[in-house]
């Protein structure tokens, strides 16, 4: 397996008919490109878990994910990288009827899946559940869905050294939040931060991130869910092979093809200020355009 990272994360200038005259300049940082399947910001997001596993010896990761999940694959496969047994919770018992793609690629990797019902799944916070899974996997290391905890954050906050300070303006997909919160704290605050949700009322994670993200340049958009999170409509799946046969990057169906999709109504209504200088942060998850690759061009 291609070390981890396999790739130094680069800035790619977009193709400036796509947004002149509205801004000064609008680029995207290729986090996508750091490793084929340890992708985008889960990496960061996992290495300084995996970090805290290996110095403290522990017998293993379990963690959360559904048949589709970014998270669940990129940590089977950098457990795999690292030598570390790795349980993924997989939320409903129908999923092992027929394993998709990404979930045939965690036991590949050598990932044990245990599927739970929706109801159990709902309670993986939940700290009796979180005990009685302590029990079950005695001394593994207990990672939340989508890598949300401090050490998701920290090691997120090592993106922005990526992000140089002529910048205004940070674009970055939200799931869970972690990666925006590691990324705001990080950088300095004259860079305003805009996240994008991908999920119907998603904006409610504002409420959680506040305390987490204390200054107040930063902002949360879930106004282009196309339905709700994994949906998906020909209007976008038509946006993302444009913005391909334009830029030629790939965009991800769940996640990055919506911010996209976002920013580009946003320009249009004269959100950004002429001068503005914006970071897209491609944060993976191209493994998720699986099911719908009939219908790209890429
Ligand atoms: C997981 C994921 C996100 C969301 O990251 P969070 O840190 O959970 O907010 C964004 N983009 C892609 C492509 C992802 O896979």
């Amino acid at each position: 397996m291609a070390t981890i990272p396999d790739k130094e994360p680069y800035i790619q200038a977009l193709n400036e008919d796509w947004y002149r005259p509205h801004v000064s300049n609008i680029s995207m940082l290729r986090l996508d490109e750091v490793h084929p399947v340890v992708s985008g910001n889960k990496w960061y997001k996992l290495k300084e878990n995996i970090a805290h596993v290996r110095g403290t010896g522990q017998a293993g990761i379990l963690t959360f994910g559904g048949a589709y999940s970014n998270h669940l694959i990129a940590t089977a496969a950098a457990c795999k990288y690292y030598n570390i047994p790795a349980v993924g919770i997989v939320r409903g018992t129908y999923a092992q009827e027929v394993l998709t793609p990404t979930l045939q690629a965690c036991v590949h990797y050598g990932m044990r899946l245990v599927f739970v019902t929706r109801e159990e799944y709902a309670r993986k916070t939940a700290s009796d559940y979180i005990n009685d899974l302590r029990t079950a996997y005695p001394d593994y290391f207990i990672v939340p869905e989508g890598g949300a905890n401090e050490w998701g954050r920290r090691g997120a906050e090592a993106i922005a050294q990526y992000i140089p300070p002529e910048f205004t303006h940070v674009a970055v997909s939200v799931g869970t939040g972690t990666t925006f919160a590691g990324l705001r704290n990080a950088l300095p605050e004259v860079q305003t931060v805009y996240g994008y949700v991908p999920m119907k009322n998603g904006t409610y994670l504002s409420e959680e991130l506040r305390p987490l993200v204390p200054d107040k340049h930063w902002q949360l958009f879930d106004d282009w869910h196309f339905g709700g999170f994994g949906k998906h409509n020909p209007e976008l799946l038509g946006f993302m092979n444009d913005f391909h046969a334009l830029h030629h990057v790939p965009l991800d169906m769940v996640y990055t093809a919506k911010m996209m999709y976002g920013i580009r109504e946003q320009l249009q209504a004269g959100i950004f200020p002429k001068e503005a200088r914006i970071l897209c942060v491609h944060t993976g998850g191209l493994q998720g355009n699986e099911s719908v690759k009939a219908l790209l061009e890429y």
